[in-house]
């Protein structure tokens, strides 16, 4: 006999965990939750501002009025297709007007997205539809690698996959999102998105997103509607965005930091979304055109905003907001102008916790910090990591946080929760920072991180994932992950490798290896360097700091392996 699964929080029973309900209430209390289901927030903005754009790509632009129709057919269609509330559906797309159009209409459908990328693998894709009873693929055709004919092959004896959704892919592959629902009249429409989101529970899951993670498994991120789209909110009115803001957004959309400050942020207030890729040839002339008033820049982009052709997009924009590593003083005065443009740095994470420079703050505070928490409610400590001992202002510790939008609990982890939260509820980022205190203003400095991870351009690579894929190949006894320097990404992977009786691996074979797993390839080491014996620090654990040291040494003398 098959059971139907609920469609609520009853779905994922004591694999979520509750915010506790003083700080619910405190939340609430604020104005920084609000119980009502995402979908709604979004009518709010269709209704408010139907004939403002909502979208700008290479492709044209369409209106809210458009977004909120076409949104309104794609989650009958859903539904049409089988699928129901609360059920799951993997993304594989890029930044694309179709994957905006698919995430707005699964929320609509009253489906829950699951942000994973088009770059994941079966060793990624394998495992989190599994842990989250995945029903859905969105894959987009056409990109280097076949994410249809990958799609097709996850769907095999998967225990719960069983509705393939493309994007540009030809006919008879799947079911286009495109035609999807276009023959459904609007209004019929409407009223059955009406339907399924009167039945939504506000704290229920209306988003996964995917955690950079510090142990082996990616961990998965429940975002919720009272939470999700008044975070993003809260960042629009932070940078004090209305419906003549247009937002440029280059890095992949369907990150957190593209969900939140890109897509759900702009549309909270109005604004337009000038969607464009990661490669500046295309982006940057499309900024120009769409006259972007306002980008985020991740780090694996200043490079090219030092470089000469961001001056074609220069002059328009009025707001550079700068993230992921730390900002050279040249980098800020070649967006901060001192007059009509303003230069601000973010850090934030898919775990919630978004600080970002406030308006009003000095220049010295928007180049050397990461300024401050968006929501009022937002708390952060700094402790002595391992403890929960606060640290003084100006010390360095680890960073904690607790608030409207940061999770209590990562979905189905109890152990790993127990260890990634401190006994009153705050979230141990794994990340290093100091307050540093600017004309009686507390700002938030990132100094360094604990956690065992390679930033490689923003792409987030657990070390210990890496190893652990590296020490099943028989000729690997042990491997030691770090990141080295990149001038372009800002870091990339090496890996250290004690190897069987002194075998060598060659790069060749190693990528063999990790792509017969499935393995992502932006995981994939970059260098390797032999070893006899790991260096130990006095507790006898890997020292990772030694290595790193040395692979800055190695890299002055050999830059290219
Ligand atoms: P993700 O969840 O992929 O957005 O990654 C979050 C992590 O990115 C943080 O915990 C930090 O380690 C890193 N990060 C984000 N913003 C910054 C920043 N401005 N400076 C340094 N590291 C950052």
């Amino acid at each position: 006999m098959t059971m139907t699964k609920p469609a609520g929080r009853a779905r994922w029973g004591d694999r979520l965990v509750g915010y506790p309900a003083d700080r619910a209430e405190a939340y609430r209390r604020a104005g920084e939750w609000t119980d009502r289901p995402l979908a709604h927030r979004l009518q709010d903005s269709v209704d408010r501002y139907a004939d403002r754009p909502a979208v700008t790509t290479d492709a044209g632009t369409i209106t809210y009025r458009e977004l909120g129709r076409r949104t309104d057919q794609i989650a009958a269609g859903l539904l049409d297709l089988g699928l129901s509330p609360g059920e799951p559906i993997i993304f594989q797309a890029t930044n694309r007007l179709e994957t905006v159009l698919t995430w707005y209409g699964c929320i609509k459908a009253g489906l829950v997205p699951v942000a994973t990328l088009a770059a994941h693998r079966g060793h990624e894709i394998g495992h989190i539809s599994r842990a989250v009873g995945a029903v859905g693929h969105v894959v987009e055709a056409g990109l280097s690698f076949d994410l249809v004919d990958f799609a097709r092959e996850q769907a095999q004896g998967h225990p719960t996959l069983r509705t393939m959704l493309t994007i540009g892919a030809p006919a008879g592959e799947g079911t286009p999102v495109e035609t999807l629902g276009a023959d459904i009249a609007p209004d019929d429409a409407r009223a059955r998105v009406a339907a399924v989101q009167a039945e939504i529970d506000p704290l229920d899951v209306v988003a996964f997103q995917l955690s950079g993670g510090t142990t082996g498994v990616p961990k998965v991120i429940p975002r919720r509607h009272v939470e999700y789209w008044d975070n993003a909110r809260l960042y629009a009115r932070r940078l004090g965005w209305t419906e003549d803001t247009r937002v440029a957004h280059l890095i992949p959309i369907i990150h957190n930091a593209g969900i939140s400050c890109g897509l759900h942020a702009a549309h909270s207030v109005g604004a337009c979304l000038i969607l464009a890729t990661a490669d500046v040839t295309q982006a940057f002339p499309l900024m120009a055109r769409a006259r972007a008033t306002d980008v985020l820049i991740g780090h694996g982009h200043y490079q090219a905003v030092a470089s000469p052709a961001f001056d074609e997009v220069r002059p328009v924009l009025r707001t550079v907001i700068l993230s992921g590593a730390k900002v050279s003083s040249e980098l800020f005065e070649r967006v901060d102008d001192g007059e009509k443009r303003w230069a601000g740095q973010l850090f934030g994470m898919s775990e919630g916790l978004f600080t970002v420079s406030p308006h009003e703050s000095p220049a010295s505070a928007r180049m050397t910090t990461v300024g401050t928490p968006i929501a009022d409610t937002d708390e952060i400590r700094i402790l002595e990591p391992g403890t929960e001992t606060e640290v003084a202002d100006g010390e360095v510790g680890e960073l904690t946080c607790r608030g409207p939008y940061t999770i209590p609990g990562y979905y189905d982890a109890p152990e790993h929760n127990r260890m990634a939260f401190t006994s009153d509820g705050f979230y141990r980022t794994g990340d290093l920072a100091s307050i540093v205190v600017i004309d009686g203003v507390r700002y938030v400095s990132i100094d360094g991180r604990i956690k065992d991870l390679i930033n490689r351009g923003g792409e987030k690579i657990n070390a210990e994932e890496v190893e652990q894929l590296l020490v099943t190949h028989p000729n690997v006894a042990n491997a030691a992950v770090v990141a080295m320097p990149d001038p372009r990404l800002g870091e990339r992977t090496c890996a250290y490798l004690v190897t069987v009786d002194g075998a060598v691996l060659s790069m060749s074979e190693m990528r063999e290896h990790l792509q017969a797993r499935g393995v992502a390839k932006f995981k994939w080491p970059e260098r390797l360097e032999f070893v006899r014996a790991f260096p130990q620090t006095n507790v006898g654990k890997i020292d990772k700091k030694r290595l790193r040291a040395d692979i800055v040494a190695r890299l002055a003398e050999t830059p290219d392996q």
